[in-house]
C-alpha cells in the first residue's frame, strides 16, 4: 500500500453569508472562478468606507489569482452611473449624468489606483488582460429591459402606473439571503407604500422618469420614457459578463437588505436557476474614532483627503489589519502605526533585498495559510512581523508584494517624507482653552472628550506638571 504524502491541495474557506457558516471554496469551474462585487455609485468624492470593498475584495481577487492561476478568475465590479443622487447633482449642475459620472469615475480610478488594488481592464495599462471588468450600468440598460420583460412573461413582475415591479410574494423562497420573516419585512415596507402596489414588499424594476431625469424607451409595453430601478442593474450585469449563474458575489454588510435579496429574486426568477451566485461574502462597516461616519458629524473622510495626508499603502495596510467581516474603527491612532510598520518593511526590503524587484509577489508559509483561512488579514499582519523579525526579508517582500505593497521603491518611499497634516490653528486653540475651562472647572468627563476631538484632527495634547497644557501635530 503506498502512502500519498504530497502535500494536500490548499483550499480557501470562506464565510457565506447565504449559509450563514465557513465553507471551502469549490468553483463552479475551475478553469473560470467568476466574481462579482458591487461598486461604487458615483456621483461625488468615495469615501474611506467605500475603499473597504475595494481592499478587501482586491485581496480575495489575488488570493483566487494565486489559487487557480491568474488567466482562470473573472472579476466584475460595477459603476453605478444611474441613480436619483446623481440625477440631482447633474441636474443642479446643468450637466448630463454621463459628462458627471464620466469626471467622477475618473476621480474614483484616481484615488484607487494609490490603494494598491488591481485596476480594471482598460483604466490603465497595469490593468489590461487582467480579465476584471468594470461594467456601467447605463451601458446595460438593453439587458436590463430584456430582464424586465421575462420578470413580466413569466408572471414575475407586472406593470402599474408606468412602473413595473417586482412581486415578492411570486417567489416562494423571498428573503433566504437576510433570512428576515416576511411579516417584519412587511411591517418594515409598509411606510409610505405607493398605492398601486400589489403588496408593500414589491420593489421597483423599472419607473417613470420625471422631466429633470434621464430616460430611456421602456420595456413591457409602456409608452412614457423611464428609467431603471436600483437593483436591476446587478442582475444585468452579472449575468451578461459572469452568466446566469457565478460563483462569489460581495459587497457591504449593509447590502445584504434590500440590494442583495432583490438581485437574487430577479436573477433567479428570470433564469429558473437555484441559485444566484454560491458564495455571498460581506464585509463589515467602517467607523471614524468610535463614531459613525457622517457629514452632520463632520467627520466624514474621501479617500481623495485621506491621501493628502497618508501614502495610499498607508491607507491599504490600515484597512488590512482588521479582518474584513469585523466593523472597523478607521483612527489616527492606527493610521500612524500602520504608517510606521511599512516603513520599517521598506527599510527592511531595501536594507537587505536590494530593492522590492528582487523578490517575486507569490504568498507562502504563514501569509498564505492566514489568507486561505477567510482571509484573515490581521492573522496575515502578524505573520508578515514574523518573517520580518525572523529575518527572512526576501519572503517579506514577495508576500507584501503579492498583497499589493511595495509600489514604490523602498528610496522613493523612504526619501519621501510624509506630508505634514495641516490643522487649523485658531480652531485648536479655542478647543485648548475650551478643554482648560472644563479642567478648572473638573470636568473631566468634558476634558477628555475635548482631548478625544483633538485626536480626531490629528492633534496630541500634553499636560505639563507645570500646569500648562501643548499640543503638537500627530
Ligand atoms: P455605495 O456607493 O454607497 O453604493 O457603496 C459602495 C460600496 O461601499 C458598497 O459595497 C457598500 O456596502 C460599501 N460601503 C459604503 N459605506 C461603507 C462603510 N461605512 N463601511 C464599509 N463599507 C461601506
Ligand atoms: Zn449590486
Amino acid at each position: 500500500m503506498s502512502t500519498d504524502t504530497r502535500p494536500s491541495a490548499p483550499e480557501l474557506k470562506v464565510y457565506n453569508t447565504l449559509t450563514r457558516t465557513r465553507e471551502p471554496f469549490r468553483p463552479i469551474s475551475p478553469d473560470n472562478v467568476r466574481m462579482y462585487a458591487c461598486g461604487p455609485t458615483v456621483y461625488s468624492f468615495a469615501h474611506i468606507g467605500n475603499a473597504r470593498p475595494i481592499i478587501v475584495f482586491d485581496v480575495l481577487f489575488r488570493v483566487l489569482r494565486q489559487l487557480f492561476g491568474p488567466g482562470r478568475v473573472t472579476y466584475v465590479r460595477n459603476i453605478t452611473d444611474v441613480d436619483d443622487k446623481i440625477n440631482k447633482a447633474a441636474f443642479e449642475r446643468g450637466i448630463t449624468i454621463r459628462t458627471l459620472t464620466g469626471e467622477t469615475a475618473a476621480q474614483f480610478h484616481a484615488d484607487i489606483r494609490e490603494l494598491g488594488v488591481l485596476m480594471p481592464d482598460g483604466v490603465n495599462a497595469e490593468g489590461n488582460g487582467i480579465r476584471f471588468i468594470e461594467p456601467r450600468a447605463t451601458d446595460h440598460i438593453d439587458e436590463m429591459k430584456q430582464l424586465i420583460e421575462r420578470l413580466v412573461a413569466a408572471g414575475y413582475a407586472y406593470v402599474a402606473e408606468e412602473h413595473v415591479l417586482f412581486h415578492v410574494p411570486a417567489m416562494s423562497d423571498y428573503g433566504a439571503l437576510s433570512k428576515r420573516p416576511l411579516d417584519e419585512m412587511e411591517a418594515g415596507a409598509r411606510v409610505d407604500v405607493a398605492p398601486f402596489k400589489k403588496s408593500p414588499l414589491d420593489f421597483v424594476l423599472w419607473k417613470p422618469s420625471g422631466p429633470q431625469d434621464p430616460a430611456w424607451p421602456s420595456p413591457a409595453g409602456i409608452a412614457a420614457p423611464g428609467r431603471p430601478g436600483w437593483h436591476i442593474e446587478c442582475s444585468a450585469m452579472s449575468w451578461k459578463h459572469l452568466g446566469e449563474t457565478f460563483d462569489i458575489h460581495a459587497g457591504g454588510i449593509d447590502l445584504v437588505f434590500p440590494h442583495h435579496e432583490n438581485e437574487i429574486a430577479q436573477s433567479r426568477c428570470c433564469f429558473g436557476t437555484p441559485v444566484m451566485a454560491n458564495y455571498w461574502l460581506h464585509n463589515g462597516f467602517l467607523q471614524v474614532e468610535g463614531q459613525k461616519m457622517s457629514k452632520s458629524l463632520g467627520n466624514f473622510k474621501v479617500i481623495h483627503d485621506e491621501l493628502e495626508h497618508w501614502p495610499g499603502e498607508t491607507l491599504r495596510l490600515n484597512m488590512l489589519r482588521t479582518h474584513y467581516r469585523r466593523p472597523i474603527d478607521w483612527t489616527v491612532k492606527g493610521l500612524e502605526e500602520s504608517d510606521k510598520t511599512l516603513d520599517r518593511w521598506y527599510a527592511a526590503v531595501a536594507d537587505h533585498c536590494g530593492g522590492s524587484d528582487a523578490a517575486a509577489a507569490e504568498f507562502s508559509g504563514d501569509v498564505w495559510q492566514a489568507l486561505l483561512d477567510d482571509l484573515n488579514t490581521p492573522r496575515a499582519v502578524a505573520a508578515l512581523h514574523a518573517l520580518e523579525n525572523s529575518g527572512a526579508y526576501r519572503e517579506l517582500a514577495a508576500n507584501l508584494r503579492a498583497l499589493g505593497f511595495l509600489h514604490e521603491s523602498p528610496e522613493a518611499r523612504l526619501a519621501r517624507r510624509r506630508p505634514q497634516r495641516t490643522v487649523d490653528e485658531a480652531a485648536v486653540n479655542a478647543l485648548i482653552a475650551e478643554r482648560r475651562k472644563a479642567r478648572e472647572a473638573k470636568n473631566w468627563a468634558e476634558s477628555d472628550r475635548l482631548r478625544d476631538e483633538l485626536n480626531a484632527l490629528g492633534v496630541a495634547v500634553k499636560d505639563n506638571k507645570d500646569g500648562t497644557t501643548t499640543w503638537s501635530v500627530l
